[in-house]
């Protein structure tokens, strides 16, 4: 794959600079410039999308406008990335994020899979962490009567609380 942010050499200013030398019109329709003015990119090489935002159980979603005046429709940004730079997703797959960055647009770390395959790597399974920092380790871990992985150190603190 070749394109301009590969890597992590591109800083917000490169691609605000290219923006800006693109001539108007083509700076409304080209897809690439499109994503790449409202991308940061992270030291973990992340496209974050800092454009509008959309909520899904499974996290933040990127969203954006495309398409001409009377036919525009919202699409999800990190499919628009893939279909931008890589190409068409195929039927039936969905895209996986590698990083587990959900607002992430980086074409590299999206992956079309089987809904089966994202599920299986779902997000949690993966993370080693919980929302407050505290190891997911094996005496540390719970499941809640949803069957999800719950943190006992947040769950005593919780508990902590409600008695004071
Ligand atoms: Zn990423
Ligand atoms: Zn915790």
């Amino acid at each position: 794959m070749n394109h301009p942010l590969k890597g992590t050499k591109q800083t917000p200013e490169h691609i605000a600079k290219r923006v800006a030398n693109y001539p108007k019109v083509r700076k409304l329709q080209d897809p690439k410039i499109k994503i790449e003015r409202k991308v940061k990119i992270t030291d973990a090489g992340c496209w974050q999308w800092v454009g509008a935002i959309f909520q899904k159980p499974t996290g933040s979603y990127g969203q954006l406008r495309v398409g001409r005046r009377g036919e525009a429709k919202v699409v999800r940004a990190h499919r628009y990335s893939y279909e931008t730079y890589v190409g068409a997703i195929p039927q039936g797959l969905v895209l996986d994020h590698l990083c587990r960055n959900t607002l992430c647009v980086n074409p590299d770390h999206l992956e079309a899979v089987t809904q089966k395959v994202n599920m299986s790597r779902g997000r949690h399974a993966t993370k080693s962490k919980c929302v407050n920092g505290h190891s997911y380790t094996a005496s540390n871990t719970y499941f809640n009567s949803r069957g999800a992985r719950e943190c006992r150190t947040c769950r005593g603190i919780r508990y902590r609380k409600r008695k004071n």
